[in-house]
């Protein structure tokens, strides 16, 4: 399958990475000049807990350098979901499928302003990975993780040609009816650790272990249960806690992405997190204050480094 790689950093390059060892052509597509150029010249080093290996695949600053692609994987960060279509148009045709892994609610409906619905997957992976430096990624999942994939439209047929080529390629990956279902539950994890630690300076498990921190979890995750519940999804308040619990258990000593971010004084995906929370409940009726306050200190946060650079 000929696929091009759209946004080809931590993620990006671990799916990328594996399906070129697998003999796709697959062509490496990001703004981040650096990256493409140590790549064309050693190739992409990917460090793993068991094995590390270097894979060779096409990497370019411009797309159109691709010609027309059979899969695109959507790998940048929600806020370049724009630009980033924008920029590929003249690699897609009526065939050509554009999947987002991306985490958090919000993208396929910025990509089908581009390209039709019946053209879009959309998923959700519990796969984790870390960028080391330009050409060098850490594939930091640890056991076997799990993608799961479903179409916006209805060509399930893509859907399961492009399941066959992941795994073939290592990438365990599923078709499901239900993958916004998992996006719901995987929201409630990111939306709490993700954000509070962003804004907290803090760890998972420093987070969770505060006794303070329970009525702040408690009662963001209340507002994410009550409007997944109200927008047809299975998500009650127990459940999502004990899945909060769970995650934070296993997470304990992790320092969420989002945190990361911040420190290095970068955007964040809140829009796609909490900011998609509060909008789907707009649309359902249900109140989601606490959810709207974390996006609004967040943005704050965001727009405020240069101050706190002199404290
Ligand atoms: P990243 O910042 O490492 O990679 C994004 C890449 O997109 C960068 O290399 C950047 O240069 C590139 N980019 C920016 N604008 C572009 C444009 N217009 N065209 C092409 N490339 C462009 O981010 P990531 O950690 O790989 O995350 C990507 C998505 O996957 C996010 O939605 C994230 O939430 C999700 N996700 C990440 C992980 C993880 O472990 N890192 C796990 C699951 C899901």
């Amino acid at each position: 399958m000929k696929i091009a790689i759209i946004g080809a950093g931590a993620m990006g390059s671990l799916f990328g990475g594996l399906l070129c060892k697998d003999g796709n052509e697959v062509w490496f597509v990001d703004v981040w000049e650096d990256h493409i150029n140590t790549i064309k010249e050693k190739g992409l080093t990917m460090v793993g807990d068991r094995a590390t290996f270097v894979v060779n695949p096409r990497a370019t600053t411009n797309a159109s350098e691709a010609g027309r692609v059979d899969l695109i994987v959507l790998f940048v960060k929600g806020f370049h979901t724009e630009k980033a279509m924008n920029n590929v148009l003249n690699i897609i045709d009526g065939h050509t499928t554009v999947l987002t892994l991306q985490n958090g609610l919000g993208n396929v409906e910025i990509i089908e302003k581009y390209i039709d619905r019946e053209q879009v997957l959309f998923g959700m992976t519990t796969l984790t990975s870390d960028l080391e430096g330009p050409g060098r990624i850490f594939m930091s999942y640890a056991g076997e993780g799990e993608t799961t994939i479903q179409p916006a439209g209805t060509r399930w047929e893509e859907a399961h040609q492009v399941s066959a080529v992941f795994n073939s390629s290592g990438l365990h990956t599923i078709v499901s009816e239900n993958v916004k279902q998992h996006i719901w539950e995987k929201l409630v994890v990111n939306c709490n650790y993700n954000t509070y630690c962003a804004l907290l300076g803090l760890s998972t498990g420093q987070l969770m272990d505060a006794a303070a921190a329970q009525n702040l979890l408690e009662a963001t995750t209340k507002e994410i249960s009550a409007v997944a519940t109200a927008a047809g999804f299975e998500l009650p308040f127990d459940r999502a806690w004990e899945h909060l619990m769970e995650v934070g258990r296993e997470a304990h000593a992790h320092y969420p992405s989002m945190l990361i971010d911040i420190r290095q004084r970068r955007q964040t995906e809140i829009h796609f997190l909490n900011g998609a929370v509060v909008r789907e409940g707009k649309k359902q009726g249900i109140p989601t204050p606490v959810n709207e306050t974390a996006v609004l200190l967040l943005k704050v946060l965001e727009s405020t480094h240069h101050h706190r650079e002199h404290n």
